[in-house]
C-alpha cells in the first residue's frame, strides 16, 4: 500500500521528509557505526542531539532564558499530577478552566492534591465554545489557573487573544494538541506542556516548558520522578529519556524551522483549516460539531453527516479512498479530521474532494 493521509487525533502523521531522513540514519548515525537508539543517553553523539533539541524548541518558540525546557515521560496525563504537586504548594489552591475531556481529567486529578475549584465551563452546551476570558474572575490566592489551550475531541482552542487574564498568578497550559500550530507567547504562561506525539514526533515524550521561578519544593511525598526540579536540575538527564523520541522531535523540528517556523507554519494551518471549515459551512449535508466560530480549533476538526449510518459509511469509504482514522471521538460521534502539522494541504484538498463526491452520491 502507499503511504496515506492519516488524519489520526494522536499518535498522528509525521513529515515524510521527516521519516526519510529518520530512515537513512537509522542503523548508523553519522558515522558512529550505531543508531541514536542503541547509543548511551552519556555519550557525546546524544548529548548533542538533545542539546540541538532544547535549542530548536527554544528558538521556534521564542522561549526566553528564564524558562527551562523539559524533556520528559508518562505523557501529558502524568502532568496532570506533576502540575498540582510541584505548583499548589503555596496556598494548596488552584482554578481551572473546563473546556473538554482532557481539561476534565486534569482537573479530576488536581482535585486529589488541593483545593481545586472551577473558574468557568462550556460543559452547558457539550464543550462547543470557549467561554469569554475577559469575563471570567479568579479566587484570591491561588497557585496557577490551569487550560487545556486545544480541545482534541471537541474541537475547540484558546485565541491567543482570549487567555484567562490571571495577573500575577502563573497560567498553566496542556498545550499537547496545538503547540507549534500558531504563535503563542510563552511569557503568558508559566508551565505549558504538551506530549509529543500530536505535532512534535512520535510518542514516548512530554516537553515541560516552565518557568524557573516555579521549580520549587513539591508537596510532601512527591516521588522523586515527579519533582520538575530533579529533572531541571540534571537538563532532563537525571534518568534515561526517550532517546530516539528526542531525536526524532529534533528532525521535526529541523523540518519546522526549515519550512519558516511557526508563524509560517500557522498561515499555512489557517489556510488549511479555512478549506475545510468552508467547504463543511457552504454544504447542507455536513454540519461542524463547533458553532462557535472564533473558537474553532486549527488541529481537530469535528463534523457530522446527516446521520450515524451515513457517518459509518463515510469512515468506510474514505479509507477505500486513502483518506484514514476519521472516525469521530464516540463523546461527539460523527467524523473528526486531525489536521496537525505533518498534514500537508494537498491531504486536506483529498478530503474536501472525497467529501464532496461522497456528498452527491448519498444525499
Ligand atoms: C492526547 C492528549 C492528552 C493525553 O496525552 P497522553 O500523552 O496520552 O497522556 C492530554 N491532553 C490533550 C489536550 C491531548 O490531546
Amino acid at each position: 500500500m502507499e503511504r496515506v493521509y492519516n488524519f489520526s487525533a494522536g499518535p498522528a502523521m509525521l513529515p515524510e521528509a521527516v521519516l526519510e531522513e529518520a530512515a537513512r540514519e537509522l542503523v548508523n548515525y553519522k558515522g558512529t557505526g550505531m543508531s541514536v537508539m542503541e547509543m548511551s543517553h552519556r555519550s557525546s553523539s546524544y548529548d548533542q542531539i538533545h542539546q540541538d533539541t532544547q535549542d530548536l524548541l527554544r528558538e521556534l518558540m521564542n522561549i526566553p532564558d528564564h524558562y527551562e525546557i523539559l524533556f520528559l515521560q508518562g505523557g501529558a496525563s502524568t502532568q496532570f499530577a506533576m502540575v498540582p504537586l510541584n505548583l499548589m504548594t503555596q496556598h494548596g489552591k488552584a482554578d481551572y478552566i473546563l473546556t473538554g475531556n482532557w481539561a476534565k481529567k486534569a482537573y479530576d486529578e488536581a482535585v486529589r492534591y488541593g483545593d481545586v475549584a472551577i473558574a468557568a465551563s462550556s460543559k452547558d452546551a457539550n464543550f462547543t465554545y470557549i467561554p469569554n476570558m475577559a469575563e471570567v474572575t479568579f479566587r484570591d490566592e491561588i497557585d496557577y489557573v490551569h487550560i487545556c489551550s486545544n480541545n482534541t475531541i471537541y474541537g475547540t482552542r484558546f485565541r491567543p487573544d482570549n487567555l484567562p487574564q490571571t495577573g500575577d498568578v502563573p497560567l498553566v497550559a496542556d498545550m499537547s494538541s496545538n503547540i507549534l500550530s500558531e504563535v503563542y507567547d510563552v511569557n503568558d504562561f508559566g508551565l505549558i506542556y504538551a506530549g509529543a506525539q500530536k505535532n512534535m514526533g512520535p510518542a514516548g515524550l512530554t516537553v515541560v516548558i516552565i518557568d524557573k521561578a516555579l521549580i520549587q519544593e513539591p508537596q510532601p511525598s512527591t516521588p522523586t520522578m515527579l519533582t520538575y526540579k530533579t529533572h531541571a536540575d540534571k537538563n532532563s538527564l537525571y534518568n534515561t529519556p526517550p532517546t530516539y523520541t528526542i531525536y526524532m522531535t529534533k528532525l521535526v523540528l529541523e523540518w519546522l524551522k526549515d519550512l519558516g517556523g511557526v508563524e509560517a507554519m500557522a498561515k499555512i494551518n489557517q489556510e488549511k483549516a479555512d478549506l475545510l471549515y468552508d467547504f463543511i459551512d457552504q454544504s447542507d449535508f455536513y454540519r461542524s460539531a463547533v458553532t462557535a466560530k472564533d473558537d474553532r480549533s486549527l488541529m481537530n476538526i469535528p463534523f457530522l453527516t446527516p446521520n450515524a449510518d451515513l457517518d459509518a459509511q463515510f469512515v468506510k469509504e474514505a479509507a477505500i479512498n486513502g483518506l484514514h482514522t476519521l472516525k469521530g471521538h464516540r463523546n461527539v460521534g460523527g467524523l473528526r479530521a486531525s489536521i496537525y502539522n505533518a498534514m500537508p494541504i494537498e491531504g486536506v484538498q483529498a478530503l474536501v474532494n472525497f467529501m464532496d463526491t461522497f456528498e452527491k452520491n448519498h444525499r
